[in-house]
């Protein structure tokens, strides 16, 4: 008989405005005729198709949830939906919105000027402009407090050093938002710097070689004595709160993304050992395997729903960052659990690019360690429930 789909046994939809819906299936679309069938060629040959980013700006992706500026203005239950059908796709493809909307332009919409919102942010939204964010460095990772990068105030300018590593799209980039350290103060001293592209000393080389994310480009943003004028400061936030505030809003878009990845390898798995014969019968009929398959769906519903829940909480203005956390963690972490059951599953098929399972398992990986390490949320979590920080 034909097997219940994951959003049958789901059933958010009556839970969704119509709205929300429209958006979800237009996204839906786009990902399937558009991107699958170039994903693995993408992933293969470590190349993004910047090509699409018109039609992404165009369906309201880039800057989703911001309002004015050219912004879609969608709610965060929406957002979430959009951001999912994108990881469908490809972790690398929900990468390039995260970053150009929750950690390009949500800082300047937040935190800039006026003027710097109008200069930026219709163009980020147009997808004219592509926009980065530069916090980690080579030497400091989960602690960037710990950054080295230092910008020192010269007349109407900064003048910014230092080295940030592993930044989505910094190659492609027109403009990067750099967190550095003001005059060698402490990590209150941080600031936020609009760095563009074409200012002298400024460079992103290309991270090549990654098994991970290839289809997303990752770099280094190099900075060597770059002139910031000061108009490029953004005003409104000192210290860690301002890169923090940031990953807070990409961290719920993950926690939704991630579940999209999972659902395209548990279909892959369902899809796949109901063909698979071995032992005279479709692996599907086996207990071993129908018990993954139901972990699975199980955790994939479970993550749904916890979604969706901090999602209208999202939108009433109710959200903490350690709910963030609890969801991100693990949302992320049963996504790659999941990934590599459905792997396992597809016996030594599962490790071909002809198939989106390998290819989500391994970008998992990535989104695993950004945005706060699986370990980082479960020390968060920790610290929130005994107050004992454990870092
Ligand atoms: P480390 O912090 O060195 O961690 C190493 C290990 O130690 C991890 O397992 C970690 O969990 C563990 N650990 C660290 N501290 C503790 C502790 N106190 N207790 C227990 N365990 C601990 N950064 C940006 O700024 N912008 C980007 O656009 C961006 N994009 C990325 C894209 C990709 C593909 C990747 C892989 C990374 C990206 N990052 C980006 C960087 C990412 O955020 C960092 O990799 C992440 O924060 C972890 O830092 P790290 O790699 O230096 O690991």
């Amino acid at each position: 008989k034909e097997p219940l789909s994951l959003d049958q046994l789901m059933a958010v939809d009556p839970l969704l405005t119509e709205e929300e819906r429209m958006i979800r299936d237009t996204v839906r679309r786009f990902v399937r005729e558009r991107y699958l069938p170039r994903a693995a060629e993408l992933f293969a040959k470590e190349e993004f198709p910047v090509d699409l980013i018109p039609e992404i700006a165009e369906m309201g992706l880039l800057g989703a949830s911001l309002t004015g500026y050219g912004c879609a203005g969608m709610n965060a239950v929406s957002y979430g939906l959009a951001i999912a059908e994108l990881e469908y796709g490809d972790s690398g493809l929900r990468s390039f919105a995260s970053v150009q909307g929750s950690l390009a332009m949500y800082p300047i919409w937040r935190f800039g000027s006026e003027e710097q919102k109008q200069r930026w942010l219709p163009k980020m939204a147009a997808g004219e402009f592509i926009g980065c964010f530069g916090l980690t460095e080579p030497d400091s990772g989960s602690d960037p407090g710990s950054m080295t990068t230092r910008a020192r105030r010269d007349g109407d300018d900064y003048v910014l050093t230092g080295t940030k590593m592993w930044i989505t799209s910094s190659p492609i980039a027109h403009l990067a938002v750099v967190w550095a350290k003001v005059d060698d103060g402490g990590p209150e001293s941080i600031r936020g710097f609009v760095v563009e592209r074409g200012m002298k000393g400024f460079e992103t080389p290309t991270v090549h070689g990654k098994m991970s994310l290839r289809a997303s480009p990752t770099g280094e943003i190099v900075l060597n004595e770059v002139r910031v004028p000061a108009e490029n400061v953004l005003p409104g936030v000192t210290g860690l709160k301002g890169p923090l505030s940031c990953l807070t809003q990409a961290r719920f878009g993950i926690s939704w993304g991630a579940l999209g990845a999972a659902r395209a390898c548990y279909e892959a798995a369902v899809s796949y050992t109901r063909e698979r014969v071995q032992f005279g019968k479709p692996v599907a009929s086996k207990q071993l395997v129908q018990e993954q398959l139901v972990e699975m769906a199980s955790e994939i519903a479970k993550g749904q729903i916890m979604a969706l829940h901090y999602g209208r909480l999202k939108d009433a203005g109710a959200l903490t960052p350690v709910q963030v956390s609890l969801c991100k963690r693990n949302n992320v972490g049963w996504a790659l659990r999941i990934a590599r059951m459905a792997r396992g599953l597809l016996g030594g098929n599962g490790i071909l690019l002809d198939y989106p399972v390998i290819r989500h398992m391994l970008n998992l990986e990535s989104v695993y360690t950004y945005e706060g390490t699986h370990e980082v949320h479960t020390l968060i979590l920790g610290d929130a429930l005994t107050g004992y920080n454990a870092f």
